[in-house]
C-alpha cells in the first residue's frame, strides 16, 4: 500500500513531526553529526539548573538561534501538510518543533509538546513575553529582562530537566490513541514520550507510517516507511492525493 492510499483509508491521520522538517528550512537539528549538540554541550547551554545558573550564557545561545529561527521560512512540507489539514485529510499536527512554522504554513491545529520559541516567561512571576519583546530587549542587553520584576525571563521551550506541557501531551497521546494513521515525519522517534506515540496508535489498532532520513526504533512496525527528504515526499503525497480517487476493481 503507498502512503497516499493508507492516508485516504485510515482516517483520522494524526501527524508527528520532528527536526527532520525543519531542517530543510535552514534550521540545524540537534542530534545529527552537524546538529546544534555537535557544537554546544546539551548540559551547558539546555537544562534548567545551566538556566538557573547562568541565564545570560543561555540567551548567548538562543540570541544566535534566533537569528537562524527568526529568517526561516516555512517549506515545501510544512505547506503541504496545512492544505492536507485544510482538506480534512490531516486532523492535527503533533510537534517537537518550537520553531512555529507550521503555524506559519497556515496549520490550524498545532500541538507544541516541546513548547516554542514564540514567547518566553518570568520563572519568578510568571509574566509572559512574546519574541518580538525578547529580540528588541537582546539589542542592549545580553538576556531580557521581565517588563514586571526585572528577573531574566526564560524562553518557553522545554528544557532537559523540566516537566514537559502536560496539557499538550495529553492531547497528542489522546489524539494518538484514536488515530485510524500516525504519520511521522523527521523524527527518529528517540526522545520520549513522543517516542511513546507510535505504541499508543498500534496498540489500539491503527497504522503507522514513517518518513525520515535514517533508522528509528518502529521502522518495522510501519506499514509504509520511506526513506527521503520530507518536503518532496509531503509534497508529492499532497499531489496523490488531489487526484481522484482510484475506482475498486
Ligand atoms: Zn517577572
Amino acid at each position: 500500500m503507498d502512503l497516499a492510499e493508507l492516508v485516504r483509508r485510515r482516517q483520522p491521520c494524526l501527524v508527528l513531526t520532528g527536526a527532520g522538517i525543519s531542517t530543510e528550512s535552514g534550521i540545524p537539528d540537534f542530534r545529527s553529526p552537524s546538529g546544534i549538540w555537535a557544537r554546544y554541550d546539551p548540559m551547558e547551554y539546555a537544562t534548567i539548573s545551566a538556566f538557573r545558573r547562568d541565564p545570560v550564557k543561555v540567551w548567548e545561545f538562543y540570541a544566535r538561534r534566533l537569528g537562524v529561527l527568526a529568517q526561516a521560512e516555512p517549506n515545501v512540507g510544512h505547506r503541504a501538510l496545512a492544505r492536507l489539514e485544510q482538506r480534512g485529510l490531516v486532523q492535527a499536527v503533533v510537534t517537537q518543533n518550537i520553531d512555529g512554522l507550521h503555524q506559519r504554513a497556515g496549520s490550524q491545529d498545532v500541538i507544541e509538546v516541546h513548547g516554542s520559541i514564540r514567547t518566553a516567561s518570568c520563572l519568578a512571576c510568571r509574566t509572559q513575553v512574546p519574541l518580538g519583546d525578547v529580540v528588541a530587549a537582546l539589542e542592549t542587553a545580553p538576556a531580557p529582562p521581565c517588563p514586571r520584576c526585572g528577573e531574566i525571563v526564560k524562553p518557553d521551550v522545554v528544557m532537559f530537566g523540566e516537566l514537559l506541557p502536560a496539557e499538550a501531551i495529553d492531547r497528542a497521546f489522546a489524539l494518538a490513541a484514536s488515530a485510524g494513521l500516525l504519520l511521522v515525519v523527521g523524527s527518529s522517534l528517540e526522545v520520549h514520550p513522543v517516542a511513546g506515540l507510535p505504541d499508543e496508535t498500534l496498540s489500539r489498532g491503527g497504522a503507522l507510517a514513517i518518513v525520515n532520513r535514517g533508522q528509528t526504533p518502529y521502522d518495522r512496525r510501519a506499514t509504509v516507511r520511506i526513506e527521503g527528504g520530507t518536503g518532496e515526499t509531503l509534497e508529492a503525497l499532497e499531489q496523490a492525493l488531489t487526484e481522484p480517487t482510484p475506482r475498486l476493481a
